[in-house]
């Protein structure tokens, strides 16, 4: 089958695989609540999207679900209140995943994991037959932290780290992390009304330097886990892409090329 996107540097064939992060900002578009027009705009993409790509998602947000019905951490910000957070938000966060994705005849299943499981080779073989068995059967694999036995995520990196990591288990064509900016710049937007976005990086290391003492001042943040994830795909000959998740069809525009964004080539 031909890929109709426009995608000059990339070999077209027939099947890619595709791995999208999402992160708690994007999912919540700046509010306070999760964002079903998100979710909704994520189903709609897909939809478009999965005659060419089998599609996996790597998804924050169980926290900022159970926000919307109770605050476990009173005056403190402790791991173990995000976790239990965490365990009562995920369920509902697959709900909102299920009936959304649903009403456009797409199928989701969740997975649960921590770094660990990378780091043994049964449990890496596991998840990586798991997703290669969902992903047959046309079941979209939701990925988050199982947050009640590892914090790493929640701490710092907003699955940033993990999703790198699920791209290099499944062997995945690319990896997209949506941020809430257009990508990676030479300097403070927020700042400096001048500062250019950098559209591609042949090399995460000859940047990590300069974003650790530049750009990991945004107020965004997070860009230092984002060079991490970039060198771990890097690792893995993946490309990786940051792009602006708060703007409608991200995903397909900047398939199109209709959008800017900051490429990690290999
Ligand atoms: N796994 C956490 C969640 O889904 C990550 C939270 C975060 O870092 O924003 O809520």
């Amino acid at each position: 089958m031909v890929c109709f996107w426009k995608w000059p540097n990339k070999k077209i064939k027939d099947e890619e695989k595709l791995v999208v992060k999402i992160g708690t900002s994007t999912l919540t578009a700046g509010t306070n609540r999760v964002s079903h027009a998100k979710i909704e705009d994520l189903a709609r993409q897909l939809l478009k999207l999965r005659d060419h790509y089998d599609v996996v998602i790597v998804s924050s947000g169980a926290i900022a679900c159970a926000r919307q019905y109770v605050d476990l951490s009173g005056h403190t910000n402790y791991a173990d209140s995000k976790q239990a957070m965490a365990a009562i938000g995920q369920p509902k966060l697959m709900k909102l995943y299920d009936d959304i994705f649903e009403s456009f005849g797409l199928h989701v299943a969740q997975c649960l994991l921590t770094y660990r499981d990378f780091e043994d080779i049964t449990a890496r073989e596991n998840t990586r037959n798991t997703i290669a068995k969902l992903l047959e059967h046309k079941y979209i694999p939701i990925i988050n932290e199982n947050d009640t036995v590892a914090i790493e995520e929640i701490l710092l990196g907003d699955n940033d780290k993990l999703s790198a990591l699920v791209a290099g288990i499944i062997d995945a064509d690319f990896l997209i992390i949506a941020s809430d900016i257009d990508g990676l710049y030479d300097d403070n937007p927020h700042v400096n009304p001048n500062a250019k976005l950098i559209t591609e990086v042949r090399d995460p290391a000859e940047i990590k330097q300069y974003v650790q003492e530049k750009i990991s001042g945004l107020g965004t943040g997070g860009m230092t886990t984002k060079i991490h994830a970039a060198e771990i795909c890097r690792h893995h000959q993946i490309e990786m892409w940051i792009v602006n998740g708060t703007e409608i069809n991200f995903i397909l525009q900047a398939l199109e090329g209709k959008m800017r964004f900051t490429k990690f080539s290999v």
